[in-house]
């Protein structure tokens, strides 16, 4: 099919394109990578009346260094990510997440403000920004502001942005761990995760002193898995600990059946990608 008719705009800055937003009176849609939103025009289940193309705007694309954290602006594409040596460096779960996003030709046109902003279940960006907690600063008429990204995902394909702001930067705080792993299963490599799960933990004097986990694919919007961090650092470390972390994890979702899969399958793969990711997080040297 082909989308409906609609206008087209190029602004230079982001905010002639808040303005441009503006003007549209809730009837514009910014175009970044176009991956998800142009099937969604051509298949006319979003008819904006104006394209915003955000491509125009220059010095939205960088990967920063800033010390404790990683900023990155919204139009970095998916494959710098996946390819940049700081990334890999300070960010190692994102780097490995990273081939899993889609396939080659979508990552190299999509974008993580695209990706955040369209807050698919089971896209690896938006689990990872909850994984770090990043802080995602969209501009609108109101100006700039930075939001937590537990609150910016509040249901399946639905942000907590107002219809004039844009996302144009992603803030990633480093977190110090001795070990990590990120884990997922898809029907067919590069398609949306069925289960997927991250882990890092930072040993103590005896045990663990910190633990970070977050899942993605079996609820409407990543999850942070607070409570499941707090269990594993009050357990003692052994052979059977894989098997009751995955316990733990799976105390706390509770998926839905869907096109894709059955919650019991979606469970099934939770948990023994649960195991999987605990193992290997404690494998590392540090
Ligand atoms: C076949 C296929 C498989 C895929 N598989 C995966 C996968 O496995 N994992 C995965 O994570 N993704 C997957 N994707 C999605 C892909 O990662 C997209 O690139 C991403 O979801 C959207 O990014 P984009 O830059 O292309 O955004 P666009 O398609 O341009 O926009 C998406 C939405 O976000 C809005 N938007 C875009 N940028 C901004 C901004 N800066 N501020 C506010 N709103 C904005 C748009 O208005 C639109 O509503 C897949 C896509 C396809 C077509």
């Amino acid at each position: 099919m082909k989308p409906a008719k609609f206008d087209y705009v190029s602004p230079s800055t982001v905010d002639a394109a808040v303005e441009a937003l503006i003007a549209a009176k809730g009837e514009g849609k910014v175009l970044a990578g176009g991956q998800s939103l142009l099937p969604l025009l051509n298949f006319r289940m979003a008819r904006p009346a104006v394209l915003i193309d955000l491509n125009g705007i220059k010095g939205l694309s960088y990967i920063e260094d800033r010390g404790d954290r990683i900023a990155v602006g919204a139009l970095t594409r998916h494959r710098e990510l996946e390819r940049s040596p700081l990334i890999a460096s300070r960010l190692p779960v994102m780097s490995a997440a990273m081939r899993h996003v889609a396939h080659l030709a979508i990552r190299n046109r999509g974008t993580i403000g695209g990706s955040l902003s369209h807050a698919d279940p089971a896209a690896e960006l938006p689990m990872l920004a909850t994984f770090y907690e990043a802080g995602i600063s969209v501009q609108g008429p109101a100006g700039r502001r930075t939001i937590a990204s537990e609150e910016f995902f509040v249901d399946a394909l639905t942000n907590c942005l107002q219809p004039e702001e844009i996302v144009v930067e992603v803030e990633f705080p480093i977190l110090k761990h001795d070990g990590w792993a990120f884990e997922e299963v898809a029907r067919r490599f590069g398609d949306f995760a069925l289960a997927s799960i991250a882990v890092s933990i930072r040993r103590g004097l005896s045990g663990l002193e910190a633990a970070r986990i977050a899942v993605m694919g079996v609820a409407d919007t990543p999850l942070r898995l607070r409570k499941a961090e707090e269990e594993l650092l009050a357990m003692e470390l052994d052979d059977q600990t894989p098997d009751r972390f995955s316990e733990i994890v799976l105390s706390q979702v509770s998926p839905n059946d869907d096109l894709h899969a059955s919650a019991g399958y979606r469970r099934h793969l939770l948990g023994q990608l649960a195991k999987r990711a605990l193992r290997t997080a404690l494998a590392m040297k540090g």
